[in-house]
């Protein structure tokens, strides 16, 4: 990245896993903010639109699904990549992903090394809108 990092707002309620991640795409050169449950993902996006959010869907407080939706329908956010995360790998939650307004989906843990490509990846295809 450049002058001006990419904002990436992880939303994360497993601590150890929200602070790999954060550090992950700070060492990466982005700018991360970490939210511990749907309500401060909800607070955090009343700041500013992210370039990125990541989502876990299982989150203390609401689904992380339910959260994504809100977020879709809020003003600005249409073309932010939202990309689910979850542990278990359920058939037919990629697709509930999709359908919650999710541009992605990526199974936990995460692949520390091929994680940021995707980041970069999603970043680069947000760029071209
Ligand atoms: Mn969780």
């Amino acid at each position: 990245m450049n002058a001006e990092a990419a904002c990436i707002l992880v939303v994360e309620d497993n601590d150890d896993n929200r602070e790999l991640i954060l550090k992950v795409l700070e060492l990466h050169g982005y700018r991360a903010i970490g939210a511990a449950d749907g309500a401060a993902a909800l607070a955090a996006v009343e700041y500013e639109v992210p370039d990125l959010i990541l989502m876990d869907i299982n989150l203390p407080d609401m689904d992380g699904l339910d959260v994504t939706r809100i977020i879709r329908g809020r003003e600005g956010f249409d073309q932010v990549p939202i990309v689910a995360l979850t542990g278990y790998a359920m058939a037919g939650d990629r697709d509930r992903s999709i359908d919650a307004g999710c541009s992605e989906y990526i199974a936990k843990p995460i692949n520390v090394r091929t994680f940021p490509r995707v980041i970069e990846r999603l970043l680069a295809a947000r760029a071209k809108h």
